[in-house]
């Protein structure tokens, strides 16, 4: 986008939360004409659009919002809404915010994407320059939208993005220095016409800009991603692949016990995997992509080091709650598809036992049978899908069926033997008995936090 498209092009916002004003903002303030669409009432949004003088609707969508040759989407409005769909069918572009605060950003870009590990890397990634003194912001995806921060941004300031797969739709000039592709599995095909090729091509369109003097860091060790780089990266852009698996030339790779990292020729043994307080193989992966962003960002390797000894992770993925009569509990409640169970379950030494089910998104879990089959004990089915989860695994292991969070705990805590470690994993999404996968996690822990020791 050149800024005189932004002066002789029509803008509508939809959607007016907090980013959507952001946009607005943003594109008004560089002269051009900006009109906002909200469906719902917002008094203190409208006041303060007026106040801006941008023209605004609220509490419904009219034909207004279709005058225009830009449509931009709030981050929370999906390309499957009928006005976006009407846009579409009239050929008027749609771009995304995250496309349109790309415009205003004056420093360079991490773009991190996948589907899983997103939130994980991207805080830790932002830590790593944080602890190292260095100006980011770090959004998008998570906690702040890219308009809400872009323009607290210096050309010496690097925006730190999570980026996800539905603001990936609608990008164009979108244009990271560093693009970070951790994974592909199924997990949204439903919004992909239950198409993987439609849904790999999206999340490649994070690198789809790059060229010579960039760096896309990927997954070695997943074939989809790995194949989809071969196949879609650009000419000229250099490639950083790391792995858990096998020795690289440059990249990341574990050799002896040691994150070590090639880049640009510069070999550097990081940090031993024992010293990552984050665990599990996964979380190795995100490590080393954090790594190579900061790496490529000019961080030190010492400073990297104390980061990854102190970063905890994220509340709700793998999140230690309490030992309990010798039992760890453990609530990794932010697994709501069968891949992150796939891992969470190769994370521990110790015996499982494993709370599984929720809103079904039509998942296999024969995919895990080997690993339930090797690491839990027992497994509580939970929620709506409690007897697709029986059914599946109670020729493995004994499967219990549990009518609520607190009787699921407790018959976890039946089940698990000393030193073994409970943990919520569900594989499903969390509609079912809770608003979010926030509210279930919380809700395990408090469960959880209020069991006595002693007799179970
Ligand atoms: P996202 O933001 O992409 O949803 P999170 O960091 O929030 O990713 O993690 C979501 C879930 O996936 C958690 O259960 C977490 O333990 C698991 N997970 C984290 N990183 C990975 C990874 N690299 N591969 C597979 N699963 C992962």
């Amino acid at each position: 986008m050149k800024r005189e498209d932004l002066q002789t092009k029509r803008y509508s916002v939809i959607g007016a939360a907090r980013s959507g004003l952001a946009v607005a903002r943003l594109l008004a303030g560089a002269g051009a004409r900006v009109f906002v669409s909200e469906s719902t009432s917002r008094p203190a949004a409208e006041a303060e659009l007026h106040r801006l003088q941008i023209p605004c609707e609220f509490g419904g969508h009219t034909a207004r919002l279709l005058e225009t040759d830009i449509l931009v989407l709030s981050p929370g409005v999906p390309s499957s809404a009928p006005p976006v769909r009407d846009a579409l069918a009239r050929g008027i572009r749609v771009v995304s915010e995250l496309e349109a605060a790309s415009w205003f950003c004056p420093g360079p870009i991490i773009a991190i994407t996948g589907t899983n590990g997103k939130t994980t890397t991207t805080t830790l990634a932002g830590r790593m320059f944080g602890d190292a003194r260095r100006p980011a912001v770090v959004g998008g995806n998570i906690g702040t939208a890219f308009s809400d921060v872009v323009d607290t941004m210096t050309a010496d300031h690097t925006a730190v993005l999570e980026v996800s797969s539905f603001q990936l739709d609608h990008v164009d000039a979108f244009h990271p220095k560093v693009a970070v592709l951790l994974n592909i599995t199924p997990d949204h095909l439903d919004r992909y016409e239950h198409s993987m090729d439609l849904y790999i091509r999206s999340k490649c369109r994070v690198f789809a800009r790059q060229g010579a003097g960039d760096m896309l860091i990927y997954n070695a060790d997943d074939e989809i991603t790995s194949t989809a780089v071969k196949q879609y990266a650009p000419a000229g852009v250099t490639l950083l692949p790391f792995s858990a698996h096998v020795t690289l030339s440059s990249g990341a790779w574990v050799a002896d016990g040691v994150m070590t990292t090639a880049i640009g020729g510069t070999r550097t043994a990081v940090i031993p995997v024992q010293e990552i307080s984050i665990r599990g193989t996964h979380n190795l992966y995100n490590a080393m992509a954090a790594t190579l962003a900061a790496q490529a960002a000019g961080i030190n390797v010492a400073s990297l080091r104390a980061t990854m000894k102190n970063f905890k992770g994220v509340e709700h993925r793998l999140e230690h709650v309490r030992v309990l009569d010798g039992v760890t509990y453990v609530n990794d409640s932010k697994a709501t598809n069968v891949d992150s169970v796939w891992y969470a379950l190769q994370s521990f030494d110790a015996p499982l036992v494993v709370l599984i089910g929720g809103r079904d998104k039509g998942n296999d879990y024969s995919r895990l049978n080997d690993l339930v089959k090797k690491h839990c004990r027992a497994v509580i089915a939970i929620g709506e899908s409690a007897e697709k989860v029986v059914a599946a695994f109670s020729s493995i292991v004994p499967v219990v069926q549990a009518a609520t969070m607190p009787e699921a705990v407790q018959q976890a805590r039946g089940a698990a033997q000393n030193g073994d470690v409970v943990l919520l994993s569900p594989a499903c999404a969390s509609f079912d008995w809770f608003d979010n996968y926030e509210h279930r996690g919380k809700v395990f822990k408090e469960i959880v936090h209020a069991l006595r020791g002693g007799a179970a």
